[in-house]
């Protein structure tokens, strides 16, 4: 699988072939599929986010068909355990049981929160 490339003005974020796979190996192909996610960490430069992990879904998620709560305090030992390696958090990820996924309401107020509560250099 190729890896998949995304401009936002002069900032080119890089998702690689590797956090791809692990994204789409959770793909909910059947009706009976549950909800998956995780976090994305990236090597970041002033004008390159290179997102090279993806992980999840985790022990301790909640998962449905329509709904996915993940672990939090197993996503905080994730952001400390990559954070360690150079890695830092830039979002999350999960997946939606519709061939043209959109955005529920709760996703955009969550992704919301996750802004406001961050501390973070980030643009
Ligand atoms: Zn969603």
């Amino acid at each position: 699988m190729e890896g998949l490339i995304y401009w936002f003005h002069g900032l080119k974020v890089e998702l690689t072939s590797a956090a791809l796979v692990s994204m789409t190996s959770h793909r909910q192909a059947r009706f009976f599929s549950k909800e998956a996610g995780g976090q994305m960490f990236a090597k970041l430069s002033a004008d390159h986010w290179r997102i090279e992990v993806a992980t999840g879904p985790r022990h301790g998620d909640k998962r449905g068909r329509f709904h996915f709560w993940p672990n939090r305090k197993a996503e905080q030992e994730e952001i400390n355990r990559f954070y360690e390696q150079g890695l830092e958090f830039v979002g999350d990820w999960h997946t939606h049981p519709e061939n043209i996924p959109r955005p529920s309401r709760q996703d955009v107020t969550s992704v919301q929160n996750i802004v406001r509560e961050s501390v973070h250099h980030l643009p």
